[in-house]
């Protein structure tokens, strides 16, 4: 059994001193001469090379460029290329790490790395560019946490975020020479989103350094009084611990067991959060003699257990086998607590050496650590993704080197975007302009009409992607519009839009309802409001309707003829007077239009169609009538008015259902556009179709629907449904298009 030096867990640059927080202090530059000496241990020799020309690339990039400390800038690079290097990474991630700044600082183009370095190369570069311009600017926890998710999401490659926490490491062992304000922002960002990044990926070395670093920058006077205690401390513990090591040394090798004992020592920064976080004093944190026992292989493992439970007593219940049932984020060990000689636990991690390597650098092996609140597609695959990562890492000599040909969808199933105000939305993939602003608030959504993608305009149904800044333009007045449900994808903008346009159908219901039910009773001159209320509310009574809208609206969606109403609300002596005893064939065969009935327009109004009237006011594609066309109505059940064209052969349905139809007329002010159907005869020939669709563009309509039809080898016929304003719009349009060559004949199709 050999003595392994105390606390050897954690040992690279850690600050020991309260005063030489970021420095090296007397540490020779490292060149890149040193560089590819380290990396000849596991590269091979034109790898190497390649990493060297890399170098001289970045540093040319970065010719007259100094970091604040006065160095040259490339030495940053360099730096985080040992990270690197002493993590193993593969040579694609050196390179990737010397180049990193090529592209954010001195404007190299990521076309001309690939062709001098390779796609791959590129890749990683590009990555971590994208990365670097990301800012994080709120400090909510939530917002933290979706940050951090979208740092791993828009990371197809996960060497991209190694390559990303070393050059955050680098810089915080760095900080030193910038403005104490910034020394603290970048600390913050380093605790609230580069340490739990490090700590899923099971980065812990790197994370450990990481916290203290951050630990000293953010709250350096804190920092300096733990350093204190825990130095006084350490000189009261020496003895006990080196006594207890011995022992626990002495009795395993008794047993004939291999394996390596190290004395462990909590850390300032997880020192400082259980002070804080569970209310203790620092003796009740520090207090704890802590080992860990690293052995061969599986089987010592539970015989160490059995040593050093005979040696001191066990604590009941802080026992845990997490070697049978490892951790949900793959981590493997036992754990126990003794009493130790002086009633000071002694916390005891028993482990082999292959769980020791995953434990403390093994990528994601802590990946799914407190992601146990979500289930479903990206959690199953993380956790299948992590299986094999394991799998491999069992087998690989190098625990790293299996991450070179890694490539991951971390979030496929989400995706990330940010408010003007750098708030973060966390939307599904897919998501569009619409989708982000009904996420916003449901009003935005209701009254949206563009949005703008990182400053730029764009049409709502564009799909977002991660990191976008997305910013909502609405206008007052503006409303859903039902073609958004082809596009949206979250079920909040769908609800929405549904439940808008069923308010809306059912207002615009009401509003037809009423002038319908006004226009019935307007030829027995009466109004409602003429009318005794009694035998009002006996009608709605009757009918069941809780007040004169729910009458209205049914009157509207066309389930309730107005002029039965109407007969049902004039007083029968009324009806009598007016009309003898004639009864309700009459009434009726009286509200029908004159013309219908072969004679001339009666004198009584028409319902006036002004193109505002929604959704229960339709046109028919049969006829497609536009303003100027004679158009009448046919009242449908639930659906409310449709116009037809007079000329529609539709129409002479009428007859057998007389009591459907309904007298309108086209208003004096009409708005909207018409759809209207078109027949063009064209010749075949390159181009005929774009020729028409721009003289039709050029007369300022839109099309609506285009079909083409090869009739014999010479012509065409293009059905085109254009909206047209009406029949002068239309008529314009035809000449238009009846002027080109190509053209020989059109004419307009009325069903
Ligand atoms: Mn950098």
């Amino acid at each position: 059994m050999s003595a392994a030096p105390e606390s050897s867990v954690y040992v690279a640059h850690l600050p020991v001193g309260d005063d030489d927080i970021g420095k090296h202090r007397g540490a020779p530059a490292f060149s890149i001469d040193d560089l590819c000496g380290m990396l000849a241990h596991y590269l091979e020799p034109d790898q190497v090379d390649q990493i060297r020309r890399a170098y001289l690339f970045g540093a040319e990039a970065h010719q007259g460029q100094q970091r604040l400390s006065g160095e040259p800038y490339i030495s940053h690079p360099l730096a985080v290329a040992r990270i690197l290097a002493e993590m193993h990474l593969d040579h694609h991630s050196i390179m990737a790490a010397l180049l990193h700044d090529v592209i954010e600082d001195t404007g190299t183009i990521k076309e001309h790395l690939a062709t001098e370095f390779g796609d791959e190369v590129a890749e990683l570069v590009d990555g971590v560019s994208k990365l670097t311009q990301i800012k994080f600017q709120t400090k909510a926890e939530a917002q933290a946490e979706n940050f951090r998710k979208m740092l791993m999401a828009m990371t197809r490659d996960i060497r991209v975020i190694l390559v990303k926490l070393a050059d955050r490491l680098h810089n915080m062992r760095t900080l030193e020479p910038m403005a104490p304000d910034k020394r603290r922002r970048i600390a913050r960002e380093t605790l609230d989103i580069y340490v739990p990044i490090a700590h899923r990926l099971g980065l812990n070395t790197l994370r450990l350094e990481l916290e203290e670093l951050g630990f000293a920058a953010l709250y350096p006077m804190r920092y300096r009084v733990l350093a204190e205690a825990v130095r006084k401390a350490r000189g009261n513990r020496k003895e006990v611990l080196q006594k207890i090591k011995l022992a626990i040394e002495g009795r395993l090798a008794q047993e004939g067991l291999t394996g390596r004992i190290l004395g462990r020592e909590k850390h300032l920064y997880s020192v400082y959060q259980k002070m804080r976080g569970k209310h203790v004093s620092f003796s009740e944190v520090f207090d704890v003699y802590a080992f860990r026992i690293i052995v061969d292989k599986v089987d010592t493992c539970y015989r160490a257990l059995g040593v050093v439970h005979g040696l001191y007593k066990p604590v009941p219940g802080k026992f845990k086998d997490y070697i049978a049932i490892s951790k949900s984020n793959g981590y493997q060990a036992i754990h126990t607590v003794l009493f130790g000689p002086y009633g000071v636990p002694i916390e005891v991690q028993i482990r082999t050496e292959d769980m020791n390597k995953v434990a403390e650098a093994g990528i994601a092996a802590h990946w799914l650590y407190k992601a146990g609140d979500k289930s479903g597609g990206a959690h199953v695959r993380a956790r299948e993704w992590l299986r094999e990562v394991l799998e491999m890492q069992k087998n690989a000599g190098n625990s790293l080197e299996f991450i070179e040909n890694v490539k991951i969808d971390l979030f496929p199933d989400e995706v990330y975007v940010f408010t003007p105000k750098g708030k973060i939305m966390q939307l599904v993939r897919g998501a569009t302009g619409v989708d982000f602003a009904y996420a916003v608030h449901t009003d935005v959504g209701n009254s949206c009409v563009a949005i703008k993608i990182d400053r730029h305009l764009a049409p709502l149904s564009t799909a977002l992607s991660n990191g976008q800044t997305v910013e909502v333009i609405t206008a007052a007045g503006a409303k859903p519009n039902p073609s958004w449900l082809n596009f949206v994808v979250t079920g909040k903008a769908r609800a929405n839009i549904r439940n808008y346009l069923k308010n809306l159908k059912s207002e615009e219901a009401i509003s037809l309802g009423q002038r319908l039910l006004d226009k019935a009773l307007a030829e027995a001159s009466l109004s409602i409001a003429k009318l005794p209320q009694e035998r009002v509310m006996t009608l709605l009574k009757d009918f069941k309707f809780k007040n004169l809208e729910g009458l209205y609206e049914d009157i509207g969606l066309g389930n309730r003829m107005a002029t039965l109403v109407a007969h049902r609300l004039i007083p029968d002596d009324d009806v009598e007077s007016e009309r003898g005893r004639s009864g309700i064939k009459d009434v009726l065969t009286r509200y029908v239009p004159a013309w219908l009935k072969g004679g001339e327009r009666s004198a009584s109004q028409p319902l006036l169609i002004k193109g505002t009237e929604g959704m229960v006011v339709t046109f028919a594609k049969c006829c497609h009538p536009i303003p100027g066309d004679q158009i009448l109505g046919f009242v449908s059940a639930g659906r409310g008015i449709v116009i037809h064209s007079e000329e529609c052969k539709n129409v002479a349905d009428f007859r057998s259902r007389p009591e459907k139809w309904i007298d309108v007329q086209w208003a004096q002010e009409i708005s909207g556009e018409f759809p209207v159907e078109v027949r063009v005869d064209v010749v075949n020939k390159r181009g005929a179709l774009a020729t028409v669709a721009a003289a039709i563009a050029e007369m300022g309509a839109n099309i609506d629907n285009l079909q083409l039809e090869e009739r014999d080898g010479k012509y065409s016929t293009l059905t085109i449904v254009i909206e047209v304003r009406d029949r002068v719009h239309l008529a314009k349009i035809m000449r238009r298009i009846r002027s080109l060559d190509i053209v020989a004949r059109i004419n307009r199709t009325k069903g």
